[in-house]
């Protein structure tokens, strides 16, 4: 799970009808969530707007093949990394070593950060690398299509 913190609110995710991950960031996430294999892994991603340009590897807390966990200060730190740089908090990522991308029942119980874009990856054996980000809104999850740049 990625802790509730209070981020500034940003101009609301749900205008954009696509997000735009530049190459390196996409990247990033695929060597991660296949390094991780057989756990899941996790991290956050910076951007401006509807583009992400920069990801941050977290420890999932939890090393579970099933669930993550952030740790705190892992989070501010990233978050921090990111201002540095002039971004925002724009998602929050993790993979599913054994299952598709689709947000199961407790990410989407635990996704309490409105105003960010919920990415998974699937590193599923025998299955196609894929990435897939979702908008949660009231309890829904809402897909929202990826370009890579
Ligand atoms: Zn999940």
């Amino acid at each position: 799970m990625f802790f509730a913190i209070k981020f500034e609110v940003l101009n609301t995710m749900a205008t954009f009808d696509h997000i735009k991950i530049i190459r390196e960031v996409y990247d990033a996430m695929h060597a991660a969530a296949y390094a991780a294999i057989p756990l899941e892994a996790c991290g956050l991603c910076g951007g401006v707007g509807n583009t992400i340009s920069k990801f941050i590897e977290l420890c999932n807390d939890d090393a579970s093949t099933e669930h993550y966990t952030m740790k705190p200060e892992e989070q501010f730190a990233a978050i921090r990394k990111f201002r540095a740089d002039g971004l925002s908090l724009r998602g929050i990522w993790h993979s599913h070593p054994t299952s598709s991308a689709q947000m199961s029942a407790e990410d989407l119980r635990l996704a309490y950060t409105e105003d960010v874009i919920y990415f998974i990856s699937s590193v599923m054996p025998e299955n196609e690398y894929e990435l897939r980000g979702y908008l949660v809104e009231l309890d829904k999850s809402y897909e929202i299509r990826i370009e890579v740049v």
